[in-house]
């Protein structure tokens, strides 16, 4: 069997996030929760031993329970080697697994791969090949110069990384004061000797920075609908354009339906609710107000909520005026409130074949989505 040591000591100092970015929002989940959730998948897991800060065990204690595991605890060091020593104390199986919590997006397959070559081989490293040419640097007369450059033969080093625990042990045991190691790998191959390396996966990325969290946001859709009564006397303004014609349109405010549909779709994607909600019209700060104004403040909402519009569509039911002569001016206005470019933007106008409210000329109505992008920051 497998012990699996998963290494989630880091601070979060370079993510940014001033807390272990292990406890990050990742889609609705935390790259702790993900990661274990693969392990447990796996299948070959006997003990999970999760090496961590004092102040984060807790908080990992409730994450793991989410996910059906029970691990065990080692006090994270100040180095890599310290913490992976510190977990290596606690180990019972044949086989061991050393992981980056950071690695969220481990396939189940490929931790079973690298225990299974350390069962058959001593040693299962996880490496995918590399596609950038790496280069050998030294400092010459103050400057960083390259060496030498290749690629051919070069693999870049992922975990899981899995040993016999008796000989990663012996490594460990061996390990001189002045030496220092980035993984396990290395150590292994300098004390021990030829490492197995087991094909990575390029989707196993590790996490390191705010951004490489916002990779990973999720796209929610939204949908929303209005109707507005045509009346003699009253501005038609659609999208914040005002349109010539003999009729406008009736509302407590410019009553721009398409505006109001648009509000509506960005507003449901992101579950809060709709525009009756936030802008009553029993309210008197919202007579004849422009809509656009509106969609600010929506806009202002989204943004608090972390949400980001990637694009809105809207089909325009009217019967006259013609307004396709209108529409990219429409775009553009909208594309400017919605802070997105205009080619998200897409209008589309319908006659509704001289029937219905629509038909008979007295309304416009307008059908609204849009897809929104929830940061996971
Ligand atoms: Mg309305």
């Amino acid at each position: 069997m497998t012990d699996a040591i998963i290494v989630c000591a880091g601070s979060g100092e370079r993510a940014g996030f001033g807390f272990n970015k292990l406890l990050a929002d990742l889609g609705g989940t935390t790259p702790f929760e993900k990661c274990l959730s693969s392990f447990r998948a796996s299948g070959v897991i006997n003990q999970y031993i999760i090496v961590c800060r004092d102040c984060d065990r807790a908080a990992f204690t409730e994450k793991a329970a989410r996910v059906g595991v029970e691990p065990v605890f080692a006090a994270g060091g100040e180095t890599r080697s310290g913490s992976v020593l510190a977990g290596l104390a606690l180990v019972r199986s044949d086989v061991v697994l050393i992981h980056d919590g950071a690695r969220p997006f481990v396939s189940p397959a490929l931790i079973r791969d690298c225990a299974l070559a350390a069962a058959t081989f001593g040693s299962g490293v996880a490496a995918i090949p590399a596609t950038d040419t790496v280069c050998e640097t030294e400092l010459f007369e103050g400057r960083t110069v390259i060496t030498s450059s290749s690629r051919t033969g070069k693999y870049l080093a992922q975990t899981p990384q899995a040993f016999s625990t008796e000989l990663i042990k012996r490594a460990f045991a061996t390990m001189t004061p002045g030496e220092t190691f980035t993984d396990e790998s290395g150590l292994f191959a300098a004390h021990i000797g030829r490492c197995n390396l087991v094909e990575g996966e390029i989707t196993n990325k590790k996490l390191t920075y705010k951004s490489d969290f916002a990779l990973s946001g999720d796209l929610y859709a939204g949908t929303g609908f209005d109707l507005h009564i045509l009346r003699e006397g009253r501005k038609l303004i659609l999208g914040g354009v005002e349109i010539p014609h003999v009729k406008g349109l009736l509302g407590h405010s410019d009553a721009d339906v398409l505006t109001h549909a648009i509000m509506d779709a960005l507003l449901s994607s992101a579950s809060l609710g709709d525009i009756g909600k936030h802008f009553p019209d029993t309210d008197p700060r919202y007579e004849g107000i422009s809509s656009m104004k509106l969609l600010g403040e929506v806009m202002d909402m989204l943004d608090k909520s972390g949400y980001k519009p990637k694009n809105v569509t809207a089909v325009i039911m009217a019967q006259k005026p013609k307004l396709i002569g209108y529409v990219p001016r429409i775009r553009e206005n909208l594309a400017a409130a919605l802070k997105i470019s205009e080619e998200r933007v897409g209008i589309t106008c319908t006659t509704l074949e001289g029937i219905g409210i629509v038909g008979r000329e007295e309304g416009i109505a307008v059908q609204a989505y849009c897809l929104c992008e929830k940061a996971n920051l």
